[in-house]
């Protein structure tokens, strides 16, 4: 027996209730690999598995944990043996398929990426999907043009994870960041990640007046989506990109077409989901080398399987900063 978050929801009612209970193994979903799990993290879509579902939780009862980070136990598939490190991220576990908030998981060979050289299981998970994202997004902007010396790069939800982590792999790769906060308090943790401004969000959160403002940011990794999304399109420099990573702040794009027409200017969707294996092998390996390992130990925080109720509801309320990493043997 071993421990999990488990979700089960109350079929009367329909409420959800969540706590660390004792499983086995053959509790565990099919899949070819069995991994012993070091290290989870807490996402954006965890708080919405370890609560009321938001869709995405199909059966109870459940185990949420939309990424994990450990030590292959046992393997049918040639690519995985005992003893071997590996990092989970998307193809919907911990959403459909019971996921990382427990001591071991069962999924797909397919779904594994190996652990990347120079990160350990615990420096993984503080990148988690949040932080695999935010690279995929600056992989992608830089595939459209993005380089140094052309001004600011804009991250909306800065202090999230997405953004933390954006704001650390950009400003060491030489960008001037601008950082859009909600939270004023954080404006030294985000300096030190490699801000070099600090946006307020009332300042971009309202709604399109103009359909093109004063040109001001090289590029864009946008975490919050809805209006600030729709405002930022119209300040963008001429030819430049905006990847579309989330939508904490709303998903709909109240905006005009105006920006694209007459500036060029590029939205691209960023899914991490369901990238193919080659492209996350590429991402993690960006990690590793463009990453720096002290900035994204400034932004963990740690926590236990029974920490997780209650951070589930933090992130949902945009409260958690930076990257929980879940030490699922603690
Ligand atoms: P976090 O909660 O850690 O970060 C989101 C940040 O957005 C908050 O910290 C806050 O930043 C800001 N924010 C929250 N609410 C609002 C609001 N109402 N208006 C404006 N800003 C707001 O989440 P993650 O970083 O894990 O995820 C960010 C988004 O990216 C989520 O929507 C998530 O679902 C999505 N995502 C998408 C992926 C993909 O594959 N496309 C993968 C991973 C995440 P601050 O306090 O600094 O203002």
């Amino acid at each position: 027996m071993f421990n999990a978050l488990v979700v089960e929801k109350d079929d009367e009612t329909g409420k959800t209730s969540a706590g660390v209970s004792q499983i086995s193994l053959e509790d565990l979903p099919d899949g070819e690999v069995t991994v012993a799990v070091e290290y989870s993290t807490v996402n954006y879509k965890d708080g919405l598995c370890i609560g009321p579902g938001g869709g995405l939780v199909r059966r109870y009862p459940h185990v949420p944990g939309i990424d994990f980070a450990g030590t292959v136990e046992a393997s049918d598939d040639d690519r995985y043996k005992p003893g071997d490190k590996v990092v989970l991220t998307g193809w919907r576990v911990g959403e459909a398929h019971w996921g990382g908030y427990a001591q071991k998981a069962r999924v797909k060979a397919d779904w594994l990426v190996p652990l990347p050289e120079g990160l350990d299981t615990k420096q993984a998970m503080a990148v988690g999907t949040a932080g695999f994202t935010a690279m995929l997004a600056v992989m992608a902007l830089e595939d459209h043009g993005l380089e140094p010396g052309h001004g600011p790069v804009l991250v909306t939800g800065a202090a999230g994870g997405v953004g933390s982590v954006a704001t650390a792999i950009l400003g060491n790769l030489g960008y001037e960041v601008a950082g859009v906060t909600g939270r004023p308090e954080t404006a030294d943790y985000l300096k030190s990640l490699g801000a070099t401004q600090i946006v307020a969000r009332e300042d971009i959160n309202e709604t399109v007046k103009r359909p093109l403002e004063s040109e001001m940011w090289s590029g864009c990794v946008d975490a919050v989506g809805g209006a600030m999304l729709a405002r930022v399109l119209g300040q963008m420099k001429y030819g430049a990109s905006v990847a579309a990573v989330g939508l904490a702040g709303g998903a709909a794009l109240p905006a005009t077409v105006v920006p694209f027409l007459l500036r060029g200017v590029n939205l691209l969707g960023i899914d991490s989901v369901m990238q193919p294996y080659d492209n996350r092998l590429r991402a993690w390996s960006r990690i590793a080398s463009d990453l720096p390992m002290d900035k994204l130990e400034a932004m963990i925080q740690p926590a236990t399987l029974s920490d997780l109720p209650e951070l589930g509801s933090d992130i949902l309320a945009g409260k958690v900063k930076g990257r929980v990493v879940v030490d699922v043997n603690a």
